[in-house]
């Protein structure tokens, strides 16, 4: 496997960085993950969209113009003779002595990485995911796509360790915000479909964005507004949206079966104008 980091393409095994990177000592840093789906990297223009977002909200500087960016990202995958992956992109502040200020002069690193696309599991599919339940402890700029992602580990391991795929992350107020790597969507018992709307609270799925799109496209019943873990947990469907998973049904809440216990005829649909916007 190639990666490149600052200007040079070498051997994963072999690419470093140096460790007063501030990416590393205070994860003073941003990341994308983009998806290459057939050959092809799906919402590109999207995920750049957001990394120069986070980039600006941090005030660090775009380490190459986008074009060239989007050169990289394709020499990666040559490189790698990729055609199904995830590209990975980290931008941090750059190497400098560690003192909390930002450095003056100080150049952003930056790195890609690229590496094969989970195929998704056919039992995930047929049967839905579990996800469990987890206090939101994160930051109040989650709208940045930041490295520091402790408490996003932290909720994904006690989903692993629970037998569960996924976290959705709850407010003290009761309101789910999203999963530790994914937006979090239902189907309520009056037959609206509901997502979290964005704000400082969430990050902006690129899947999001787009599933959204196409259900109001589709002209299916839609609110933009926060839903609490209860109301989730009477809801008819529920399911999740992100780069990797594409739209995935969840058919457990913390062990407790969502409607009927199986995919929903809504998250099915929504999985399937995603893959056709996805090939068109
Ligand atoms: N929320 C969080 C916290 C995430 O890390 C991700 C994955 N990047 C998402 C939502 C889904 O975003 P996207 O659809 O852009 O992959």
């Amino acid at each position: 496997r190639i990666a490149y980091v600052n200007g040079h393409y070498g051997p994963l095994s072999e690419a470093s960085v140096h460790i007063e990177d501030r990416g590393y000592q205070f994860s003073d840093g941003i990341y994308e993950v983009v998806a290459l789906r057939n050959g092809r990297l799906s919402n590109e223009e999207g995920h750049l969209d957001r990394l120069e977002r986070s980039l600006k909200e941090l005030r660090i500087a775009m380490p190459m113009h986008r074009r060239a960016l989007q050169h990289v990202m394709r020499e990666l995958v040559r490189k790698n003779k990729a055609t199904n992956a995830l590209v990975y992109i980290q931008v941090t502040r750059g190497v400098a002595r560690r003192d909390h200020p930002f450095p003056k002069d100080a150049v952003p690193s930056i790195v890609l990485t690229c590496r094969t696309l989970p195929k998704p599991s056919p039992k995930a599919l047929a049967e839905g995911v579990a996800v469990i339940s987890q206090p939101d402890i994160r930051w109040g700029r989650r709208d940045i796509k930041s490295i520091s992602l402790l408490p996003n580990i932290l909720a994904k391991q006690a989903a692993r360790e629970a037998g569960a795929y996924e976290a959705w992350l709850v407010e003290t107020d009761g309101t789910v915000t999203e999963g530790s790597s994914t937006n979090a969507w239902i189907l309520t018992k009056d037959g609206v479909l509901v997502t979290r709307p964005r704000s400082t609270s969430i990050l902006p799925g690129i899947t999001r964005g787009q599933v959204l799109k196409l259900a109001q496209e589709a002209q299916i019943r839609l609110e933009e507004r926060p839903f609490t873990l209860e109301e989730a947990k009477e809801a008819k469907e529920a399911f999740m949206s992100s780069a990797s998973a594409l739209v995935l049904p969840i058919t457990k809440i913390d062990g407790q079966p969502v409607g009927e216990g199986i995919p929903g005829p809504l998250a099915k649909r929504l999985r399937e104008l995603y893959e056709t916007y996805l090939a068109s």
